[in-house]
């Protein structure tokens, strides 16, 4: 029986708004704000994928298409698109969103999260699709820069902002550099996540033990290590593993599109969701990652709900939101899977 991908119920817990610019959009808004196309590209070329191998130059590419996003129009747009045509169109019930303040420099935190949360109001109106905000420090910043961001966060708050998170190249950023802002956002009951792709392994207890993340956005390196992924299968920690970029980026595996660190992660029983990470700058969607994994490792139908149902249990709606999203994915499965 052939597995209907793109309908399956997906909840996404690692997706980037400014990685998921689609090009034609970031080209218009270069044009609307007077500003040249990234590199001077156009729709085709705009994303080079194969030159994502190096962060740096990943990084260098996200922050251009950040610099077009400026009034809170762009950031609705942009919200809208993430989440209805990479998001409901590939059957995602429920996103929460990284937003980088600090990859649209020059722009006021209000306007971004206004924009943001316009385009979340008018993508659940037409399809239904529910959303909440992460907040992402950029490591390569300060930390003061890092404690900045998580007051501006607690000075506007609101209930789609869930939680922060820490992204860019860790090789720039240690976590442990972020430990005041992590603290400050944990005593104003934000939830916490990092990423840890690159490493070093030994970066994932500082995660664990500074930050007080309850999630790790890639964190492949947890198997590399008898003890930590015990501790993880104990404290019930989730990583949000994105295939199809981190098969790129050669952290998942050897970029052989085998996938080995997943299937290592699943075999032990750690909690994995999966997620598309930057659409379309990897030539990838929702529906591709769970196609992929399923030519890569033979997962069944079985295998990718339970992926779903662990970004379920692992998201940070409140329990009553919970709830409903999980009879939403059931009554969805029973709908993707006939
Ligand atoms: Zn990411």
């Amino acid at each position: 029986m052939s597995i209907p991908f793109a309908t399956l119920p997906k909840v996404s817990l690692h997706c980037h708004l400014t990685g998921s610019v689609l090009p034609g959009t970031v080209l218009e808004l270069a044009r609307k704000h007077g500003v040249p196309a990234p590199d001077g590209r156009g729709a085709h070329d705009l994303y080079d994928i194969d030159s994502h191998e190096d962060l740096d130059e990943f990084l260098r590419v996200y922050d251009l298409v950040g610099r077009v996003m400026r009034d809170a129009d762009d950031f609705r747009r942009t919200t809208y698109e993430s989440l209805t045509t990479l998001g409901a169109e590939h059957g995602v019930l429920y996103r929460e969103i990284f937003v980088s303040p600090p990859s649209h420099p020059g722009v006021a935190y209000r306007t971004i999260l206004d924009g943001v949360r316009a385009g979340m109001r008018e993508a659940k109106a037409d399809t239904g699709i529910d959303s909440r905000i992460i907040m992402a420090i950029n490591r390569e910043d300060t930390p003061a820069a890092a404690f900045d961001l998580v007051e501006q966060v607690i000075a506007h708050r609101c209930d789609e902002v869930v939680g922060i998170g820490l992204d860019y190249a860790e090789i720039h950023g240690p976590p442990g550099l972020f430990h005041e802002a992590f603290a400050r956002a944990g005593r104003a009951g934000l939830r916490r996540t990092a990423h840890s792709e690159s490493g070093p392994p030994g970066n994932l207890a500082i995660l664990l033990d500074v930050l007080g993340c309850t999630r790790v956005d890639h964190g492949y390196h947890v198997v590399d290590d008898p003890d930590m992924t015990a501790r993880c299968l104990d404290a019930g920690i989730v990583f949000t593993c994105t295939p199809v970029s981190s098969d790129i980026g050669r952290y998942s595996g050897s970029g052989n599109g085998k996938h080995e660190k997943i299937a290592a992660m699943v075999e032990a029983g750690l909690r994995v969701t999966i997620d598309s990470d930057d659409p379309p700058m990897f030539g990838t969607d929702p529906t591709n990652d769970f196609r992929i994994l399923h030519e890569a490792l033979g997962y069944d139908t079985e295998q990718l709900l339970a992926f779903t149902r662990t970004a379920v249990d692992g998201c940070w709606l409140d329990e009553s939101d919970k709830a409903a999203l999980r009879s939403a994915v059931a009554d969805r499965m029973s709908v993707g899977t006939g």
